[in-house]
């Protein structure tokens, strides 16, 4: 539905104050000098423009590195951060303009099975018993597959109720709102994530063939909030190897970082992970979006920034705002305005979204050369040391280097980062296991080259003896042709609850 052109702007909305308070708190950041590093230089998306450099007086720029240097004491005034083209400063940048924001909860003792505040399905309600809408798309559970998105045309109040709670899965949402014009349907409420709107914006704004299709009916987006969603083909396996019974899962829901899985709506979760546990199973599409807030949507809901059984909604749109405000005075919703703490937490998930794309691996496949030299003569180790290195770039360090291990695969993760802006080529990798001076089970490869902050995961079995891993001490060492011996550790490894 578009905006009416004849309603008059807000001259400026309540809440400008709060974009203010968050601008004056980004700039203020203590670590906004390590934030460039991590985000936009690390990250590899640096311009080498030279503006951070050029406007503070303790960074001088690199030539020999190609980054910016900090040659004195850094004050966190954040200038450098905030100066920089490539960063998301700017709170319209990282979720979108709006009209007006509210803290909402839902009015209708029936609307019990909501994921939030019942928001969502209140709003529905209202513009049903209204005849504001003669049909909705909203996403309900499969009943022949528990806990797989069906997109659905409904009609009434009571399906609306019937379809609250999120299901973290894509669902064919534009598919059941193409059916809905087909059908004749002129009015029609469409509830989904941001990709979701995005299409629908999409197909009613692109001269591609299909604006003549929404000649004959209205659409008010209701977008939902979303950081992530997850594929259920590897998803609902997992669960229920973990024992998780999804015929009897009332509820599933994302709150600060952790996936809770409910039997009972009022009881605790049966099982809880991190999203870390879950990132495996994350749609690969979601690693490519930035869109928290629903940006093109005429209503936003979510729920970060609100507290429990609340939600966090912003009205786009003329049209927005006027349902809102009008279902709330006709008694479907509580609203109350919302705040510049309520839009901080907003702004921070919104910018850990924007941001997420740059640290995406660009490449995932690295061209391995047989070393010509199979097995190097054994090379002394002192534990926890760190090896006398040939250092052409003085104190920098080419590569950094993490481990992890994998107590159910016994494998020890090594990851190796290129930490300066140069090519490595020829990286010569070299893993062994160290026991007093005698080396064994010695793991080689080559790579040809490894781009600047690019980073190669490698996977070290470990040896077990009865099924338990036996922690041994592992020598890791890399050199190039060029640079000779760039990295040489010893790592004492120790099962994780042991650190
Ligand atoms: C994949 C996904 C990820 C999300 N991530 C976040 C997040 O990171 N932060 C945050 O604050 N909020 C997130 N949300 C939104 C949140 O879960 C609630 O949907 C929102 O707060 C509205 O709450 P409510 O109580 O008003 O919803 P309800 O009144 O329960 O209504 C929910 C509506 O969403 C529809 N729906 C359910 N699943 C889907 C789906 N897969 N696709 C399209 N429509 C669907 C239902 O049909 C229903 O109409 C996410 C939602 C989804 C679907
Ligand atoms: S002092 Fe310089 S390096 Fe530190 S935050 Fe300010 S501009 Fe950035
Ligand atoms: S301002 Fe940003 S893009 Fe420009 S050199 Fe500094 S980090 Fe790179
Ligand atoms: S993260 Fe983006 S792509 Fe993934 S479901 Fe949410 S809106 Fe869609």
């Amino acid at each position: 539905m578009t905006e009416n052109p004849t309603e008059p702007e807000p001259e400026s909305t309540q809440y400008d104050y709060s974009f203010d308070y968050i601008q004056k708190k980004l700039e203020g950041k203590k670590d906004s000098y390590g934030m460039l590093m991590k985000e936009i230089i690390r990250a590899g998306i640096c311009t080498e423009c030279g503006t951070c450099a050029a406007v503070c007086p303790v960074l001088e720029w690199d030539h020999l590195a190609g980054q910016p240097k900090l040659i004195g004491k850094c004050t966190g005034c954040g200038i450098c951060y905030n100066q920089c083209p490539r960063t998301i400063t700017d709170p319209i940048q990282l979720m979108g303009e709006f009209k007006t924001g509210y803290v909402s909860n839902t009015n209708i003792p029936e609307v019990i099975g909501a994921q939030d505040g019942g928001t969502v399905t209140s709003l529905l309600s209202y513009l049903f018993d209204e005849h504001l809408i003669d049909a909705a798309i909203v996403s309900m559970k499969d009943p022949d597959n528990p806990w797989h998105p069906v997109a659905q045309i409904i009609t009434n109040k009571d399906d609306a109720i019937k379809a609250s709670g999120s299901i973290y899965c894509h669902s064919q949402t534009v598919e059941a709102l193409m059916d809905a014009i087909r059908q004749d349907y002129r009015s029609i409420a469409f509830v989904g994530t941001p990709c979701n709107i995005d299409a629908v914006d999409k197909m009613t704004s692109s001269p591609s063939g299909m604006l003549k299709y929404f000649m004959r009916a209205h659409i008010l987006k209701i977008g939902l909030f979303c950081m992530d969603s997850f594929a259920p083909e590897a998803l609902y396996p997992f669960f229920e190897k973990d024992g998780i019974d999804l015929s009897k899962v009332v509820k599933m829901d994302i709150n600060k970082g952790k996936f809770h899985i409910y039997y009972d709506h009022d009881g605790e979760p049966v099982k809880s992970y991190t999203i870390k546990q879950l990132d495996k199973f994350k749609s690969s599409s979601c690693n490519f979006c930035t869109d928290l807030t629903a940006e093109n949507a005429d209503i936003s809901i979510g729920s970060v920034g609100s507290g429990a059984k609340k939600n966090t909604a912003f009205a786009r749109t003329g049209i927005g705002a006027e349902i809102i405000e009008d279902a709330a005075k006709k008694g479907y919703l509580e609203i109350e305005p919302y705040n510049a703490i309520n839009l901080n937490a907003v702004l921070f998930l919104a910018k850990l979204k924007k941001v997420s794309q740059y640290n995406i691996q660009k490449r995932k496949v690295f061209i391995v050369r047989e070393p010509s030299v199979i097995e190097e003569p054994k090379i002394e180790s002192k534990p926890e040391e760190e090896q006398a290195i040939a250092k052409p770039l003085g104190s920098r360090k080419f590569l950094s280097v993490s481990k992890d291990i994998d107590e159910e695969e016994k494998l020890l993760k090594i990851t190796l980062t290129n930490s300066v802006g140069y090519l490595l080529e020829d990286l010569k990798i070299r893993i062994v296991i160290v026991e007093e001076l005698f080396e064994k089970k010695p793991w080689i490869t080559a790579i040809r080259e490894l781009f600047p902050y690019e980073s190669i995961d490698i996977g070290y079995p470990l040896e077990t003896v009865d099924n338990e891993i036996v922690y041994p001490n592992v020598l890791v060492e890399a050199s190039t042709e060029k640079y000779g011996k760039v990295f040489s550790r010893t790592f004492k490894l120790a099962p994780k609850e042991e650190k």
